[in-house]
């Protein structure tokens, strides 16, 4: 079978201005010499920070409802889903006996692409994606995030289903953050 295409042309021979490379030196310094007089986009950091966008979705991080309970139930929905298996749970029996309570929640930050998944898949509305992008530490082990970093970093979310007022045939009276109430879900 005969083969087909088309026929390329070898290039020329480069010229004697072209032999001497400055037309090629001359362009790369009239770039550069553009880029002095144009506004810097280099950001001194840490010193100076970047300012992110409203919508911007970074490391994830667990959530206590407005009487400080922690919101997650254990389900292994988000450990599931998990693109890199970055999260590792346990879960654990609480004491209200409705609903159990992770033991152990790490996120190894040093796999998590923060790609939101767990906050989509969480149920609970217990774990979200926070505006922190600095993943810094001095060793592996330091980079995985135990639960009491993680709920450090959510802090509180107004919680107005009060899914466990009625589950617990609680009054939905409010009561102080940090209260007995949330000490079983620790
Ligand atoms: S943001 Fe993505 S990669 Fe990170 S813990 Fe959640 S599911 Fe895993
Ligand atoms: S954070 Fe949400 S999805 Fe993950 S185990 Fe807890 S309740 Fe389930």
């Amino acid at each position: 079978m005969p083969l087909t295409g088309k026929r390329l042309e070898r290039p020329g021979r480069p010229g004697l201005l072209a032999a001497t490379y400055l037309p090629s030196i001359l362009k790369g310094m009239w770039i550069t010499l553009r880029h002095i007089f144009r506004p810097k986009v280099t950001l001194q950091y840490p010193e100076e920070t970047w300012t992110l966008p409203e919508n911007y979705r970074g490391l994830p991080a667990l959530v206590r409802d407005d009487e400080g309970r922690v919101k997650c139930v254990a389900c292994f929905l988000c450990e599931y889903v998990c693109p890199p298996k970055a999260i590792r749970i346990e879960a654990q029996e609480i004491e209200t006996g409705v609903e159990k309570g992770p033991k152990i929640f790490d996120i190894n930050m040093l796999r998590c692409i923060m790609c939101g998944y767990c906050e989509e898949v969480c149920p609970e509305q217990a774990i979200f994606l926070t505006p922190e992008y600095r993943t810094v530490g001095l060793s592996r082990e330091e980079m995985i995030f135990p639960k009491e970093r993680l709920l450090e970093m959510g802090g509180v979310r107004k919680d107005p289903i009060k899914k466990w007022s009625r589950l617990t045939g609680e009054a939905a009276e409010p009561r102080p953050v940090g209260a007995a109430a949330g000490a079983g879900r620790r």
